[in-house]
């Protein structure tokens, strides 16, 4: 079975390279829609796969995080990024360029290694993050599977050389959240939400 939670934020990028001379030229936004999909033959003790309450913590956190804030890949114009980190408070830095697709490639990387890290309390057994979708716009989205994601083709994500900016990680419920998911020490899901 296959269960799906939907997410929003609003963000700013250049897609270098691209075909549309808006895109690759032009600071712009977009009001993104991200799809988490979850699957698991079994159910847990609230005969569900995996509670939507229990998706409010982390996973909401670190998808939050693209909220109101400027995506910029790390093989931009070294000026460009020092220049957008002076003048916007809320940034990611990635190792790819913020095009949907690779998005959707790194929501996905992050969102797994959570899950790996996190341990269950209630009966939730054998739950796989299927894909991640990301709608930039209402007519167009890309979907990431596992094979996606870690595909030598598309070239592997560091997850090392994704940063947040102080200001959203001082948002977090723990300010060293993407620390602990990255070092695998994670955390224990509450018995309620
Ligand atoms: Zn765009």
């Amino acid at each position: 079975m296959i269960i799906r939670k939907s997410f929003k934020f609003e963000n700013a990028h250049i897609v270098r390279g691209c075909s549309t001379q808006r895109c690759r030229a032009s600071l712009h936004g977009h009001s993104y829609k991200v799809e988490v999909l979850f699957e698991s033959q079994y159910l847990d003790n609230g005969q569900m796969v995996y509670d939507f309450g229990l998706m409010k913590q982390g996973m909401k956190e670190l998808i939050d995080s693209f909220d109101h804030s400027i995506a910029l890949w790390d093989g931009d114009d070294e000026a460009y990024i020092a220049d957008m980190k002076r003048h916007s408070q809320r940034w990611v830095q990635l190792p790819v360029s913020p095009s949907a697709e690779q998005f959707s490639r790194v929501i996905f990387v992050m969102i797994d290694k959570l899950m790996w890290f996190t341990k269950t309390v209630n009966g939730e057994k054998m739950v796989r993050l299927s894909s991640i979708i990301v709608h930039e716009t209402e007519t167009g989205y890309a979907q990431c599977f596992r094979e996606d994601a870690y595909s030598d083709i598309m070239g592997l994500i560091d997850l090392d050389k994704i940063y947040f900016s102080d200001e959203i990680c001082q948002e977090w419920n723990d300010p060293k959240l993407w620390e602990r998911v990255k070092s695998g020490e994670g955390f224990t899901n509450p018995t309620t939400v």
